[in-house]
């Protein structure tokens, strides 16, 4: 049942999502009815129910027939699943310490997708969610190690030193990667948010969150290769894969605490 709340709640979340990355990309307010990109139409409430309405509508406009983009349903599945797991995975009702576990990690999600939806569709970072990210981090860590000093709660999810040392192997990682190719494999956006996913993630996890990545950048990329639909020299967004190698970590972390032992050792 909880997990059923958790999904609707990230379909709901995942709608948003789309919304704000169109709107980050007019730099146009996050509130107000959402238009038809064909004809400017307002789209009603009934037609606005994640997921549904899009197989409702059979993915064009009612207004004008214009055509919806799969992203939408797409997004909004992802990130109910995504929400679902997270629900899952820190979700306790009995302990309060894990209200601000699971809001702190939806909240990241929900950003981290928000980062993965707009590189793939635009091949840019958007600046705004890689500060926000950050004071999202600072708050949590602020309020954790409050909590703990002066509650007893027992929040394991932070410290800062692994985190730190985390966000710096992620940023100099993809600072060389950048550097020697002369931004050929990747560009400077890569580079922060591979500082985000190392703060993340911390230290050793980030190595998972990077092996992660690349085995899932480098699979995507042989199978569209193979398809013939690009060549060795097309770019390929990167963030993506960066997103997902770190929604998996934090999840795969979660399930088998011991992982990177057998990875390394
Ligand atoms: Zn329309």
């Amino acid at each position: 049942m909880i997990l059923l709340i958790f999904f609707i709640l990230g379909l709901i979340i995942g709608s948003f999502l789309n919304v704000i990355v169109y709107r980050l990309r007019l730099a146009d307010t996050i509130l107000g009815r959402s238009r038809c990109p064909h004809c400017a139409d307002q789209i009603h409430w009934y037609d606005n129910i994640p997921l549904f309405s899009f197989i409702l509508l059979r993915a064009k406009c009612r207004a004008c027939k214009g055509e919806i983009s799969w992203q939408y349903p797409v997004v909004e599945f992802f990130t109910g699943l995504i929400f679902a797991l997270a629900g899952r995975y820190f979700f306790n009702f009995m302990d309060f310490a894990s209200f601000w576990e699971t809001g702190f990690y939806l909240i990241i999600f929900s950003l981290l997708i928000v980062l993965l939806v707009y590189d793939w569709q635009y091949m840019e970072v958007p600046i705004l969610i890689f500060w926000v990210i950050l004071a999202v981090l600072i708050v949590n860590f602020i309020f954790v190690s409050f909590s703990e000093i002066n509650m007893g709660l027992d929040i394991k999810n932070l410290s800062i030193v692994s985190n730190l040392i985390g966000g710096f192997t992620g940023w100099f990682f993809f600072f060389c990667l950048v550097f020697f190719s002369k931004e050929k494999w990747m560009g400077w956006g890569d580079v922060y948010i591979g500082f985000l996913a190392g703060l993340i993630l911390g230290w050793p996890n980030i190595l998972l969150g990077l092996l992660l990545t690349f085995t899932i950048g480098a699979t995507f990329s042989l199978a569209l290769i193979s398809l013939k639909k690009r060549t060795m020299k097309s770019q390929i967004p990167f963030i993506p894969f960066l997103a997902i190698g770190t929604i998996l970590t934090i999840f795969i972390i979660r399930e088998f605490p011991f992982v990177l032992d057998y990875i390394i050792y």
